[in-house]
């Protein structure tokens, strides 16, 4: 399975930073054997569309959707709306989503299938807390998330899954997850999956590892069994920074 790196800039550059990180990161020299993709905020797709022109790489991602596909939603993005920019993934269940914003595991699936039906791989995102974490919970946490996450998916649709492995604790803290810890995250999101679609979609469907991604570190994650990539919050955000950290993950 190809690795997959995507960075995701969460609410950073608008539509003048983006394009002229996106001209930027163009100059970097990337990895043959690696898919990148970049998940950029609603208002700043145009802008990254208008600079990477018919360029598929890096793919271009959003970080939100809704399930419905037009109507009175005020304020909300639908799932056709980013097909228009030639979006291919979208996040669905970030935790700072979950968090701060009320999204709810039903709420993630809706998202996830709305996504998978237009067309669009949703990068669906679990992790535990640190409360968890400390009550050994962890792996409880990650598989009620995932199971429900996955309600209404089929992994064989056009817009294959990707799940992220995000322990809370981790995002944006500087603590990254030990490799072994997440490797046994990892394993029981594959449980879930596979017991759900089938043991042929092990290999099939990427796993991703977020939560304190830096160039110094990937070389671990992407060493370690059953990761097969990573969600980059802000080591993303210098593109220069951000390609080192892709030619890092796989090494020429
Ligand atoms: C994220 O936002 O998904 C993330 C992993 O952030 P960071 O890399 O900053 O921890």
């Amino acid at each position: 399975m190809r690795k997959l790196i995507i960075a995701n800039w969460k609410m950073h550059y608008g539509p003048v930073k983006a394009g002229a990180w996106v001209r930027a990161f163009r100059r970097e020299r990337l990895p043959k054997d690696l898919d990148v993709a970049i998940a950029v905020p609603a208002v700043s797709l145009a802008a990254a569309r208008a600079s990477l022109g018919r360029a598929t790489i890096p793919a271009l991602g959003a970080q939100n959707a809704f399930w419905e596909s037009q109507g009175a939603y005020t304020g909300e993005i639908s799932p056709a709306m980013l097909l228009e920019f030639g979006v291919t993934m979208c996040l669905a269940g970030h935790s700072e989503r979950r968090s701060q914003l009320g999204e709810t595991d039903e709420m993630v699936a809706k998202k996830a299938a709305a996504l998978q039906k237009a067309g669009i791989a949703p990068v669906i995102c679990v992790g535990e807390t640190d409360a968890e974490r400390k009550k050994g919970a962890a792996l409880k946490a990650v598989r009620s998330q995932t199971l429900a996450a996955i309600k209404n998916l089929k992994p064989d649709g056009q817009a294959q899954p990707v799940f992220a492995y995000e322990p809370v604790w981790a995002i944006g803290t500087g603590r990254a997850c030990h490799p072994e810890d997440a490797k046994a995250a990892h394993e029981a999101i594959r449980g879930v999956f596979v017991k759900t679609w089938g043991a042929k979609w092990t290999h099939e469907i990427r796993v991703l590892y977020g939560g304190s991604v830096d160039a110094r570190n990937i070389t671990d994650y992407m060493t370690t069994t059953g990761i097969d990539g990573a969600l980059v919050g802000g080591s993303s955000l210098d593109p220069r920074g951000f390609g080192l950290l892709c030619r890092a993950a796989v090494p020429a």
